[in-house]
């Protein structure tokens, strides 16, 4: 049933082979066949397994899962538009991280691995240390020394161990690579099976639009993980003849870390890294990220266009929504900052799907530096 195909050299290997990158050193993608019969999909519980045969887990038994996804795709309206939000910063670790984290690890699970490594700024480490908690796999997580409290005490309350790193995001994920031969490395960038998780948002939206596409979905970008299991899910779903095409769609960056938007509007087919300033948007601050090129062939191949927003419009998305009843992190506040910049020039009744992506109780302590 399919198998893992390296995105450089098209060297194969079995899904059941567990290496997270090729031996050219290039990122694996996964090829399979996704099977989605929607009368059985309809009797199935409300969650993200309930398209079971599009996810390539082999046996049903090393299933990780809290019942997780299946979130509400709620309407709300920025400056009188209607948007559809997909509440995602209501999964068990409280953002959507846990969509690849559930695949993942089921998948280790599978293989039989015993332990893994991380790295995270912050909300990917907390969604494998809870999976891996459940699975009763040991895991050890790095993280950049000044991620949010909040989500490194969650990391420690799922019993992982923590490895604080000085220094810049980017210190961290080196640190993390001269462990990653000690045990499987659970990587949200790097390892294929994180994606076949995050596609299930796909899946999720086009059923609860009755099984239609959006026209618009606007998305975070950092490392790309929900820009690509998007991109991964409604291509899925075009190509079982269930829609016509994918959807648009436009990538939010922080300006303060742009490396994709700056590519992006250069014409560039890679991307260099960049130099980054601090941001409030912790989640997104990613200056070099492992599957760029992927992800601009994947907004170019939609017709999409990447955004970048400031810390100050993020403030002020993080504060509007704050005043509406939604509690998200400021990391999730740079999307919907870059929806209130999208609908500037948005065309009349366009079926817009965005999302939550974190919970605002990930990183309180920002958010009472902005609001006390
Ligand atoms: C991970 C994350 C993102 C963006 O994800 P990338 O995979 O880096 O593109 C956005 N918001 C939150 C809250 C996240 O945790
Ligand atoms: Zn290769």
């Amino acid at each position: 049933m399919g198998g893992l195909i390296c995105t450089v050299c098209n060297q194969t290997y079995s899904l059941n082979d567990p290496r997270w990158r090729c031996e050219c050193g290039a990122v694996l993608d996964i090829e399979f066949t996704p099977v989605f019969d929607l009368d059985r999909i309809r009797t199935r519980r409300p969650d993200m397994w309930r398209y079971r045969e599009a996810i390539p887990i082999g046996d049903d038994a090393a299933i990780i899962s809290f019942e997780e996804g299946f979130t509400p795709l709620t309407e709300i309206r920025f400056n009188d538009t209607p948007v559809l939000i997909k509440q995602d910063h209501l999964f068990p670790s409280a953002s959507y991280k846990d969509r690849g984290a559930s695949v993942l690890i089921s998948k280790v699970k599978e293989l039989g691995i015993k332990s893994v490594v991380e790295d995270s700024s912050g909300n990917a480490g907390c969604a494998i240390a809870a999976y891996c908690a459940r699975a009763g796999v040991q895991c050890e997580i790095f993280v950049p020394q000044d991620t949010s409290p909040a989500k490194l005490a969650q990391i420690r309350l799922y019993n992982a161990s923590l490895q604080m790193i000085p220094g810049s995001r980017e210190d961290t994920a080196a640190a993390v690579l001269a462990h990653a031969e000690k045990g499987y490395y659970a990587s949200h960038s790097w390892n294929p099976f994180f994606f076949q998780g995050t596609k299930t948002f796909a899946f999720e939206v086009c059923e609860q639009l009755g099984w239609k596409c959006p026209d618009t979905l606007i998305l975070p970008a950092g490392n790309g993980t929900l820009v690509l299991g998007a991109f991964i899910g409604f291509t899925e779903l075009t190509d079982a003849g269930i829609i016509d095409a994918i959807p648009k769609i436009i990538a939010v960056q922080s300006k303060n870390c742009a490396p994709l938007y700056t590519a992006f509007h250069i014409g560039l087919s890679d991307v260099p890294p960049v130099e980054k300033a601090e941001t409030l948007a912790e989640g997104i601050a990613i200056a070099d990220p492992i599957r760029g090129e992927q992800i601009l062939h994947a907004v170019r191949y939609s017709g999409g266009d990447f955004i970048a927003v400031s810390d100050e419009e993020v403030k002020a998305s993080l504060i509007e929504l704050g005043s509406r009843g939604f509690c998200i992190e400021p990391t999730a506040a740079a999307t919907t900052a870059g929806i209130e910049n999208y609908l500037e020039n948005a065309r009349y009744g366009e079926v817009i799907v965005s999302v939550f992506t974190g919970h605002g109780l990930k990183s309180i302590e920002k958010t009472w530096k902005i609001r006390q």
